[in-house]
C-alpha cells in the first residue's frame, strides 16, 4: 500500500475534463455527439501567432528562457495593460506561467494552510474550491445568484471577512455564468477592503476581453489603494484562441513576484520558449481577430439565450460576458446532474451540470456557447425532443 499524503485527497478536478472525455467516447462508438461541455473557443489560433512560433522555432530558440518569461514578453503585458486600462504596471511583477491556472494555483498555495479562509466564488470555475481545499485552508463561498445576474454582493463579501481570511477570488466575467460585476460593487468592495489590510485579493481576468452590448472591463488594477495585495490572472488562451499553448501571466505585487518566480522555478522552471514568442506576436500583432471572435460569440450568445429559453422548464438570463449561458433548469424536475447525463446518453449533447462548479450550481446547466450556430440550434433542438 502506498503512503500518499492526506492533502491528496483533498484535490478536486474540472468535469469539463471528465465530460469531454465521456463524449469522446460515446463519438468513437459512432454516436453523434455535440460537444457544448468544454470552454475552449473553436477558432483556430490567428495565423501571425503561429507563424510567430514557427519562426522562433526556425531562430533557434530552443533552449531555458528566464523564469518569470522573456523580458519582451514581459514588457509586452505592461504595454497591453497601459493600453488597454491605462493602467501603468512594473514588467518585473509579470510571470509569464504555463497557463491561466497556474497563477491561480501559485497564489491559493502562497497564502493557503491549516486555519487559513479562503473565500471564492460559488458557482465558480472548480479549481478555486479544489486548490484552496488542497492547500488545507477553509474555503468560503461567495454565492452567486441568478436574480443579480450572477454578480457578487460586495457588502455580502465583506460580512464574511475574519481575522482568519487571507485571500478573496474574484472573476469577473465570469466561468460558469458569463456574471460581470458592475463597476459599482467593485468600487464598494475595494472602499470595505481598507477596513481588512490583512486580506489579498486575486483578480481572475482571463475574460476580460469577452463583455457584450457596449460593457467594458474594469481591471482591478485600476484601484490603486489594494495594488500592494493584488494578484491579476490573465492569459491567452481565450482571448487569442490559444487553449493547448500554455500560456498565461500572472501581474503581482512586488512582495510576491520573488515567492511566484521561486515557485516557477520548482515546478515548471519557465514556459516553452517558442509560446513565449507566440504571446508575444498575439499582444503586439494586430488585434482584428479578437474583436471577429468576440463578435462571432456575441451572435452566438444572442441565439442560444433565445434558444434556452424556449425549452420548457428553462430560465436563461442574458450572460453579459465570457462565453457561456447557465440557465436555471429546475423547471424540468431533474437535478444538475441528471440532466448533465440524461443529455449527453440519450441526445448526445454535452454540457456540464451546474454542481461541478460548486453546491450553489444546483439547479443550473452550463452551456459553452464557443460553438458553431448550427450546432447550437442543433443541440437544442435535441435537448427539447429528449425532454
Ligand atoms: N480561469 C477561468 C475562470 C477559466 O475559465 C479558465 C479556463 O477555463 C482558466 C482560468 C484557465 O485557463 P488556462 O487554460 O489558460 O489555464
Amino acid at each position: 500500500m502506498l503512503h500518499t499524503a492526506a492533502s491528496l485527497s483533498r484535490l478536486g478536478t474540472e468535469s469539463a475534463f471528465e465530460v469531454l472525455a465521456r463524449a469522446q467516447k460515446l463519438a468513437a462508438t459512432g454516436k453523434d455527439i455535440v460537444n457544448l461541455g468544454i470552454g475552449q473557443p473553436d477558432f483556430r489560433t490567428p495565423e501571425h501567432i503561429v507563424e510567430a512560433a514557427v519562426k522562433a522555432l526556425r531562430d533557434g530558440h530552443h533552449g531555458y528562457t528566464p523564469a518569470n518569461g522573456i523580458p519582451a514578453l514581459r514588457q509586452a503585458v505592461a504595454a497591453d495593460t497601459r493600453r488597454r486600462h491605462g493602467v501603468e504596471i512594473d514588467p518585473d511583477c509579470v510571470v509569464i506561467v504555463p497557463g491561466g491556472k497556474v497563477t491561480m494555483f501559485f497564489a491559493i498555495m502562497m497564502f493557503g494552510e491549516a486555519g487559513a479562509e479562503i473565500m471564492y466564488p460559488n458557482p465558480g470555475f472548480p479549481i478555486y474550491e479544489s486548490v484552496i481545499r488542497y492547500s488545507g485552508a477553509t474555503p468560503v463561498p461567495i454565492p452567486l445568484e441568478e436574480k443579480t445576474g450572477f454578480a457578487f454582493s460586495a457588502e455580502a463579501v465583506l460580512a464574511k471577512i475574519t481575522p482568519a481570511t487571507r485571500l478573496i477570488v474574484i472573476n469577473s466575467p465570469s466561468n460558469p455564468t458569463g456574471g460581470v460585476v458592475p463597476k459599482s460593487e467593485l468600487d464598494i468592495l475595494v472602499a470595505g477592503l481598507q477596513r481588512h489590510p490583512h486580506v489579498a485579493i486575486l483578480s481572475d481576468e482571463i475574460y476580460g476581453q469577452m463583455l457584450y452590448e457596449g460593457r467594458t472591463h474594469t481591471t482591478m488594477l485600476s484601484y490603486p489603494e489594494i495594488r500592494d495585495r493584488l494578484i491579476v490572472l490573465d492569459g491567452w488562451s481565450k482571448t487569442y484562441a490559444m487553449t493547448g499553448w500554455r500560456m498565461g501571466f500572472g501581474i503581482w505585487p512586488k512582495s510576491l513576484v520573488d515567492a511566484a518566480t521561486r515557485l516557477a522555478i520548482n515546478s515548471h522552471s519557465c514556459v516553452n520558449a517558442a509560446a513565449q514568442y507566440a504571446g508575444l506576436a498575439a499582444l503586439t500583432g494586430p488585434q482584428g481577430a479578437v474583436a471577429e471572435m468576440v463578435a462571432a460569440f456575441d451572435a452566438r450568445r444572442r441565439v442560444i439565450v433565445s434558444e434556452l429559453n424556449q425549452i420548457p422548464g428553462f430560465r436563461c438570463v442574458d450572460p453579459a460576458g465570457a462565453f457561456y449561458a447557465f440557465p436555471n433548469i429546475e423547471g424540468t424536475g431533474l437535478t444538475a446532474r441528471a440532466a448533465q447525463d440524461r443529455f449527453l446518453n440519450e441526445a448526445g449533447v454535452a454540457t456540464i451540470a451546474g454542481t461541478s462548479f460548486g453546491a450553489f450550481g444546483e439547479g443550473y446547466l452550463r452551456f459553452s456557447y464557443a460553438n458553431s450556430t448550427e450546432n447550437i440550434r442543433e443541440a437544442i433542438r435535441r435537448i427539447r425532443a429528449c425532454l
